[in-house]
């Protein structure tokens, strides 16, 4: 018996999901609605950049009132999936199961951001892959900049630091004089709340669990170089559907408008309180939905949700089935055209 025919729940949602990968699509969505929330000082920025904080100029709501621009923090779609993919491929070089590839007389193990994946592992197939020798996989897990639901301003804070030199001191190590260069560090306060919306298009059950399975236990978000921020992701719906639904952008501002009128002040009251805006999300998802031109859609949440979250939850408590999940899923891959 194959471990994708054991999940009783998932299955439930089969017309929604593929049977096997097929290169053709097919137009079956899978929207995960996320919020996103720092649970300690986070820095965002692209890994190397050297950049600050990435901040947006956007419309604050989508009422009358609402309607005047302010500064959002903006988590980009790469650092949010970078970091998804990562945690995803440890599970699949613990197991074996990253392709290899031959570069020159060596064979290397499939690899991020080098000019050398495998194209065969669940990771290149599931999140795309572009080879520099020709062949390519699009992504089938589609993701959107994140924004902060409150205005920069409330979230952010900065501090100021002496760099450190080569040797990772305050000191010269030349002349030992102590370091007079000032930096400045921008950073998201803890208790900062983000939407965030991944969609998976045309994905088969395991596939569906290996992704639902990174986002759960992804928990780093921040720059890897400096102080590691801390993110709680959590999943307030699945919508099952035969179209894209509602951008980031459209429900954290339907959301801020809605936090709003529940606080009744002219400014968001940070920080938030997570019952609060679990509930505005659920709201906010029922208003844009009604102009989804579409089938409508299969919203899963509430106790329904918590049955699916249960089930892959489970299988991450069984590495012997998570294993022959795995596996089955990388061995569908095996007889592609
Ligand atoms: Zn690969």
């Amino acid at each position: 018996m194959s471990v994708t025919s054991t999940f009783t729940v998932l299955n439930h949602y089969r017309e929604y999901l593929l049977e096997r990968y097929d290169n053709f699509p097919h137009g079956r969505y899978v929207s995960v609605i996320l919020i996103r929330k720092t649970e300690s000082e986070t820095i965002f920025r692209t890994e190397g950049s050297g950049e600050g904080l990435v901040k947006e100029l956007v419309t604050a709501g989508r009422r009358e009132a609402t309607r005047e621009p302010i500064q959002r923090v903006v988590i980009s779609k790469r650092k949010q999936t970078a970091v998804e993919r990562r945690v995803g491929r440890e599970l699949l070089r613990e197991h074996g199961l990253l392709g290899t590839v031959t570069v020159g007389r060596e064979q290397r193990p499939c690899a991020l951001n080098t000019n050398a994946p495998c194209g065969k592992c669940i990771d290149c197939m599931v999140y795309g892959y572009a080879a520099g020798g020709g062949g390519a996989q699009k992504s089938r897990v589609m993701t959107d900049d994140a924004y902060s639901l409150a205005p920069a301003s409330l979230v952010t804070g900065t501090r100021t630091f002496n760099a450190t030199f080569d040797n990772g001191t305050m000191r010269n190590p030349f002349d030992g004089k102590p370091s007079t260069s000032i930096n400045e560090d921008e950073y998201v306060l803890p208790e900062t709340h983000f939407l965030d919306t991944e969609t998976l298009k045309d994905v088969t059950p395991g596939e569906f669990q290996y992704v639902l399975g990174n986002i759960l236990r992804s928990s780093r978000y921040g720059a890897i170089s400096s102080r590691q921020g801390r993110v709680r992701n959590m999943i307030t719906a699945v919508i099952f559907s035969d179209t894209e639904i509602f951008s980031n952008l459209e429900l954290t501002q339907e959301v801020y408008d809605l936090l709003l009128e529940a606080q009744g002040g002219n400014e968001l009251d940070v920080p938030l309180n997570d019952a609060l805006v679990e509930r505005c999300v659920q709201q906010a998802t029922d208003t844009l939905l009604r102009d989804l031109v579409g089938r409508p859609p299969l919203v899963v949440r509430g106790e329904a949700l918590g049955r699916l979250l249960e089930e892959t939850l489970m299988l991450y408590r069984e590495p012997e089935r998570l294993k022959g999940l795995l596996e089955e899923v990388t061995a569908s891959y095996k007889d592609l055209p």
